[in-house]
């Protein structure tokens, strides 16, 4: 009996059969389906600490941390215990809370942003900040990379027609080319195909939206060219051009440092972005900036923005206590683990004979399997050179010795002060077989 027909017989299997008729494609977020791996999805029946539990009672490692948000590990006590209070006194009232403040101030404590907005998403904080900067400007286009994420705006699922500056092509049926039609996307990491787009569009620029360090095309960490960021660089451009600079920390803020990219590279960006760790595992996000824009926005100034479970006070408790618990002591121990794993991935691979590059930002990492001519991914062209079969053998072998990956080759892998000793030789002991499986 193969894998795959074992996989058929299991209660995850069961639950996917029944998914499929009510939920298109069986999930609720296409990445889930293990469509790029292959293979029936494991449906989860609970987690705690770094372990995740699938109905047929599998104890996996979890290196996806719910894509970013899980920094204390699953169900952490105190979480569950603000949380729980939280709900015993009305889980949303649709009128303001101190609680709330408390969460804003937490995020200018940490962050360069002077006031924020609370979102129920990533992808309401970056389609908000988007509205904020055309509102705040006056001007209708907008930058973006190739291979940058930003969720599921329509006017940033757009991608790039060549290499340089273009106007954007719709990333996908229902996205109008209208509504890309002022989205211009660039190459990351390409200063020459920036600066061409601000030549050419300058004074009709509002905003170029980066993610801080790329995590949604594996692991691009902004480049350095003669002692200067490429953070720094677009911060600049921007401003030589009137426009704004937005970082969209969604994923590394409060991740990858205490305050996020911002905490490794210090550049103070216009607008940022934040959502994933300071929801604490509820849909909490957020955009913010200096006051004086963040004061555009309704009820003081001109451009509407509202949402009716913003500022959710279930949510909120779980971001602030997950905040308040994100220690230095826990950063320093997701960067150890994460340090210790790059390692033992690279020597498992190199062992194996398998190309591949290993990058980072802070203690999110990603493994791509390019070729053996590649030594450094910059941006998404490269990225996409990746052997995506080899990264399927490679996760399937780590799922069947209890570690689960993300099923997706272009997705980073991360970590949690949850994971101990024990999780960690458990990822570490499974590399020579899932290496061998990616040689295959
Ligand atoms: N921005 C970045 C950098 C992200 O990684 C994501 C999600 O992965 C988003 C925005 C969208 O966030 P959400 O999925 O909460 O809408």
């Amino acid at each position: 009996m193969t894998a795959l027909q074992q996989a058929a017989d299991t209660a995850s299997a069961a639950a996917f059969a029944r998914a499929q008729q009510v939920i298109p494609g069986g999930v609720n977020s296409p990445v889930r389906a293990f469509r790029s791996v292959g293979g029936t999805p494991r449906f989860i029946a609970r987690a705690q600490g770094p372990y995740l539990y699938d109905l047929d009672g599998h104890e996996l490692v979890d290196l996806i941390c719910s894509w970013g948000p899980m920094l204390l590990g699953h169900a952490h006590p105190e979480v569950i215990g603000a949380v729980t209070a939280a709900a015993q006194h009305g889980t949303s009232y649709g009128a303001p809370t101190t609680a709330e403040v408390d969460l804003a101030a937490a995020i200018v404590e940490r962050t360069p942003v002077e006031m924020v907005r609370l979102v129920n998403s990533g992808t309401e904080a970056t389609m908000s900040v988007l509205r904020l900067a055309r509102g705040i400007t006056g001007r209708d286009k907008i930058v973006k990379f190739a291979g940058c994420y930003h969720g599921h705006v329509d006017a940033l699922l757009a991608s790039a027609g060549s290499g340089v500056a273009t106007l954007a092509i719709p990333g996908t049926p229902g996205v109008t080319e209208a509504t890309t039609a002022d989205t211009i996307v660039v190459e990351y990491n390409d200063r020459a195909a920036v600066r061409e787009a601000f030549a050419t569009y300058g004074d009709q620029i509002a905003c170029l939206i980066s993610e801080a360090a790329c995590g949604n095309m594996g692991v691009v960490p902004p480049g350095e060219e003669d002692g200067v960021g490429f953070n720094r660089f677009l911060a600049d451009l921007c401003h030589e051009h009137g426009a704004l600079f937005i970082s969209d920390e969604v994923m590394t803020g409060f991740r990858v440092t205490a305050s996020g990219q911002f905490g490794i590279d210090g550049v103070e960006p216009d607008l940022m972005t934040f959502g994933k760790v300071m929801g604490g595992g509820f849909p909490a996000a957020a955009f913010g900036g200096r006051a004086e824009l963040m004061h555009s926005l309704a009820p003081v100034g001109g451009v509407y923005q509202a949402g009716t479970l913003s500022g959710n006070p279930v949510a909120t408790a779980a971001g602030l206590t997950t905040l308040r618990l994100a220690t230095p002591e826990v950063y320093a121990h997701v960067d150890r683990a994460a340090a210790l794993l790059q390692r033992e991935v690279a020597a498992a691979l190199s062992a194996a004979g398998v190309p591949h590059v290993i990058q980072a930002a802070g203690n999110l990492f990603s493994v791509f399997f390019v070729g053996e001519d590649v030594d450094a991914v910059a941006d998404y062209a490269t990225a996409s050179t990746q052997v995506t079969t080899r990264y399927a053998a490679f996760f399937h072998s780590m799922l069947d010795s209890g570690v689960y990956l993300p099923p997706s080759a272009y997705e980073g892998w991360f970590l949690s002060s949850a994971h101990d000793d024990a999780a960690l030789d458990r990822v570490v002991s499974a590399l020579p077989a899932a290496a061998a499986a990616a040689a295959g």
